[in-house]
């Protein structure tokens, strides 16, 4: 059954950037508390380790932001071991002593938060609205787990049995989770899965993308701080084919919760199954090729703002994203006009501007895939509107937003991971055929859909093969507790992060009869 949670638990408050003054006030203290020599090293068993360090890079100025030490196979060989040692201890120490800990992270990360808001930005390139959306969905995974831990994990549930026998069903850690986890959540994502994993009693290996090593360094050395024990929580920075390769290849782990690509899910997936060890549990939240449904009924102001921000916010680098917006062909001038003039009004360039809507593309290789995709599109006449290129700093890597038309919704063919949304029409009378060609993408992640008819909505909300289905708002900032987000098919294995069952798919049950 679902759990019962605490009816106080609140996800935290965050901030209103609306309110005067306090963005002013929140960038003050982002530079007050900004470190000049953040070196993200391996730390294994609470310990430290060296090593030799590269530099880490501001995406939107090119800025060195700190250094990173890759760790190597001996390191990772150690923390498997360390980590197996002692996952026994953390699982039988019981749901609240580990929410405790977690619960503890959340307040340090609430406190200190401006260190984190800045290296969101420095790092990964984020807006201040993203970057506090990120600490705050971040606090949010930690309490939530932490609740749950505390209500499935702490005591047995008693089942039914005959008289003179007791039967219970407890939940235990599975062993020695892995948690790879992406650069554009580079601080929710990653203390999400890593206090999941936690929450349900593993150790934990922790390797973060190589593009944002130094916020995840700085959560972890917060866990450890919140009394996590060393041996049951490791950092091992490094780059997807060595260090993510080493650790999905061990022998000793016994599950990855993995949030990125669709073909390295695939292959962390072969990597698993090639092993000797047990046979592992994949968790992996993967990409999208979301639509928007709109239909001749949708209100076009509504439809141009959440079509832009579900498609531009973060520089549309988000799972989540809009891709390829469908509007019924009646209304189709109306809307295209409407979102490309919402489009003409954003800011791209350096997200430490507060004025800034649209931040920098993670990193070079990202830009430039992006970048000739575009120019494809440009030399096949398809692209419709843009957004202006002002004022970009002249070393960072940046792509404008913009609108490319297709001739059918079959068209857009796979996963463009960035600020390019495509728009296509559909003919009414035909909902159900582009219902079918959104589903035949294999895909499944996000779903948009504008109109004023429930039925419609209802409509579409059943037959949509998806995770998240969002009505007449935008399609990206799942909340923690109320959207639990993930999807199927190409988009991932589920189960959903930040709701109710996710936390089961780290935990082994046992059956404990007993004759009284
Ligand atoms: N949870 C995020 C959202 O709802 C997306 C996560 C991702 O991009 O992996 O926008």
């Amino acid at each position: 059954g679902l759990t019962l949670f605490d009816p106080a638990r609140r996800n935290s408050r965050g901030y209103d950037l609306g309110e005067p003054g306090v963005p002013e006030a929140l960038t003050a203290a982002i530079a007050k508390a900004r470190q000049s020599n953040h070196i993200a090293a391996p730390i294994v068993g609470g310990v430290t380790q060296g090593g030799a360090a590269e530099p880490v890079r501001n995406p939107a100025t090119g800025a060195v932001v700190g250094q990173v030490i890759e760790a190597d196979r001996a390191t990772v060989d150690a923390a498997v071991a360390a980590a197996r040692k002692a996952q026994d201890d953390w699982s039988l120490a019981g749901g609240s002593f580990r929410a405790d800990r977690l619960e503890r992270a959340a307040d340090l990360l609430e406190e200190r938060d401006a260190l984190f808001l800045g290296l969101a930005i420095d790092e990964a390139g984020k807006t201040l609205v993203d970057a506090v959306a990120e600490v705050r969905e971040a606090v949010d995974f930690l309490r939530y787990y932490a609740a749950q831990a505390r209500a499935d994990f702490t005591y047995p549930v008693v089942l039914p049995g005959p008289t003179g026998e007791r039967n219970e069903l407890i939940l235990e850690g599975k062993g020695v989770f892995v948690a790879i986890s992406p650069w554009n959540f580079p601080l929710a994502i990653f203390l999400g899965q890593v206090s999941a994993a936690l929450a349900a009693g593993n150790s934990v290996l922790a390797k973060p993308a190589e593009q944002t090593p130094l916020i995840a360094h700085a959560a972890v050395e917060l866990l450890l701080e919140a009394g996590v024990p060393g041996d049951v929580l490791h950092y091992l920075p490094g780059r997807g084919e060595t260090v993510g390769a080493a650790l999905t290849g061990h022998d000793d782990i016994i599950g990855v919760a993995f949030t990125g690509s669709t073909e390295v899910a695939r292959m962390i997936n072969r990597s698993l199954a090639g092993r000797d060890g047990p046979i592992a549990t994949l968790i992996a939240e993967t990409g999208g090729a979301n639509a928007m449904i709109v239909d001749s009924t949708a209100l076009p102001e509504q439809v141009a703002r959440d079509a832009v921000a579900s498609a531009f916010q973060s520089a549309g680098q988000r799972c989540s994203a809009l891709r390829l917006l469908c509007v019924q062909e009646d209304v189709a001038d109306t809307m295209i006009a409407m979102v490309a003039g919402a489009m003409a009004e954003l800011n791209v360039g350096d997200p430490a501007i507060l004025s800034t809507d649209v931040g920098p593309i993670i990193d070079a290789e990202a830009q430039a895939n992006i970048a000739a995709y575009v120019a494809e599109a440009r030399a096949a006449g398809r692209v419709i509107a843009e957004a202006a290129r002002t004022n970009l700093p002249a070393d960072g890597h940046f792509v404008p937003p913009v609108l490319i038309r297709l001739d059918h919704v079959t068209d857009l063919k796979r996963e463009i991971f960035g600020p390019v949304l495509h728009v296509a029409t559909w003919k009414g009378g035909e909902l159900d055929q582009l219902i079918d060609a959104i589903n035949a993408s294999g895909y499944g992640l996000t779903l948009g859909v504008h109109t004023r008819i429930d039925g419609v909505a209802a409509h579409i909300a059943a037959r949509a093969q998806v995770g998240n289905v969002y009505v007449n708002r935008n399609q990206i900032g799942a909340i923690v507790g109320s959207q639990p987000f993930g999807g199927r098919g190409l988009s991932g294995t589920g189960p959903k992060a930040g709701g109710p069952h996710y936390l089961h798919r780290f935990a082994e049950e046992k059956s404990i009869s007993t004759d009284i």
